[in-house]
């Protein structure tokens, strides 16, 4: 049961989604970074101007100031929207960065970094993956390193699949030190620091794109270090954890944004004398996707209560992210399937969700990690 405040934000951004954030997407802005870029300023006055921008930012930082388990309903309405998130700037990576810089930002860095973040005056990203022998699945394989240097550090690496990387204002990323690994924030027009492409996924509507990154003997100041030197690693778990319930509170919506489609389709379209929704196949599509979106609901809204209450979540956001991302998965893939050709197309979102779908299985963690760490944790 939601209480009254949250309903009637629910019903206001669900109203901002289906009039102002969908008519403005289209195929062509899918993989546009730079239109992506302009849709989403757009959209965000309009946001502000609907009284529903920045959800999860506090009050001070010009947010609504929502707990997680408000979030968790919110999100989830965004996410509908291909734009929607974006548009509330509530979308990956600035989400979980305004998070990190939230939690280990100094007021100069808040200052610096966080306020034109929240914004939406500047973007940012997270670039922890490398090429092998690089940092992928198992982060202690982190190559990139930061050595003390004049007045800062030098710092020597090579980032991959960075979303939000091209033309992003400023990078977060972890180093290797003396110390032990270390986070750091730099700017993006920092001598050094070099974009060497954007690299084609499966997925869409990603604003900045996924950058392959260099990092050149790039000098940092001393003050580029976010929260304790030597303690990175204990920092980006930190982020980890909302991040990737954050990413199922929006799959959700995602998905059920695809179902409302595909109901919609199987309900005027007809085969060898029957409308599709008459036949048993289809509708045992149609109660599995319902199902599905109902438990990953449950399990989202359950670790979201205990988030509030800071009670550790370790094993059940691993259990949430593995089994939504394999739900939201479940469901594209029936969509797609119940629709035909059109499914496949570019004429409706549904393929874009389904693709958007894929990866999250592996980003966030990949579910084979979850599922070895959440085993021995629990037979220990
Ligand atoms: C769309 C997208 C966006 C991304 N955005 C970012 C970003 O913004 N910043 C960033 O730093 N990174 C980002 N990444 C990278 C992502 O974090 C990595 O892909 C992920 O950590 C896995 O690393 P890897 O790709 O190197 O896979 P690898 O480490 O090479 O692993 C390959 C496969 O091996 C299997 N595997 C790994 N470990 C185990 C295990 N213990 N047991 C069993 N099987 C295992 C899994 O199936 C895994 O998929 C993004 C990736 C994608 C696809």
């Amino acid at each position: 049961m939601l209480d009254e405040k949250t309903e009637a934000l629910r019903d206001k951004v669900r109203h901002f989604i289906d009039t102002v954030a969908i008519p403005l997407e289209q195929p062509a802005l899918e993989k546009d970074v730079a239109a992506l870029d302009v849709a989403c300023g757009q959209l965000r006055a309009q946001a502000r101007a609907a009284g529903i921008y920045g959800p999860q930012l506090p009050r001070e930082w010009g947010g609504l100031g929502l707990n997680w388990s408000e979030c968790a309903v919110i999100f989830e309405e965004a996410g509908r929207g291909m734009l929607g998130p974006l548009a509330l700037n509530c979308a990956p990576p600035d989400q979980p960065n305004m998070l990190t810089l939230l939690h280990l930002g100094t007021e100069a860095q808040k200052q610096a970094y966080l306020g034109p973040l929240t914004r939406g005056e500047k973007r940012a990203c997270f670039a922890m993956t490398e090429p092998a022998p690089g940092a992928g699945s198992d982060p202690n394989m982190l190559q990139t390193q930061a050595t003390r240097d004049k007045n800062g550090w030098r710092v020597n690496g090579h980032k991959k699949f960075i979303s939000g990387g091209i033309a992003a204002d400023f990078a977060i990323f972890p180093a290797r030190t003396d110390e032990g690994v270390t986070l750091f924030i730099v700017p993006t027009n920092t001598p050094g620091y070099r974009v060497t492409r954007d690299i084609a996924t499966v997925t869409g509507y990603q604003i900045g794109g996924h950058a392959e990154i260099l990092l050149e003997n790039c000098h940092i100041p001393d003050d580029a270090v976010l929260g304790e030197i030597g303690m990175g690693m204990k920092h980006i778990q930190l982020r980890l954890e909302p991040a990737r319930l954050s990413h199922c509170m929006r799959f959700i919506g995602r998905a059920r944004r695809a179902l409302e489609i595909a109901q919609d389709y199987v309900q005027t379209r007809d085969a060898f004398g029957s409308r599709l929704s008459d036949l048993q196949q289809i509708q045992a599509m149609i109660a599995d996707s319902h199902i599905d979106l109902h438990a990953s609901r449950l399990m989202v809204r359950e670790c979201a209560t205990l988030m509030d209450r800071a009670v550790s979540v370790k094993n059940e956001s691993a259990m949430t992210k593995i089994f939504v991302s394999e739900a939201v998965g479940r469901v594209a893939d029936r969509c797609v399937q119940m629709m035909g050709a059109l499914g496949v197309s570019d004429d409706t979102v549904v393929s874009c969700i389904w693709r958007e779908a894929r990866p999250f299985r592996i980003y966030d963690g990949a579910n084979e990690l979850h599922r070895a760490f959440l085993a021995k944790r629990i037979l220990r």
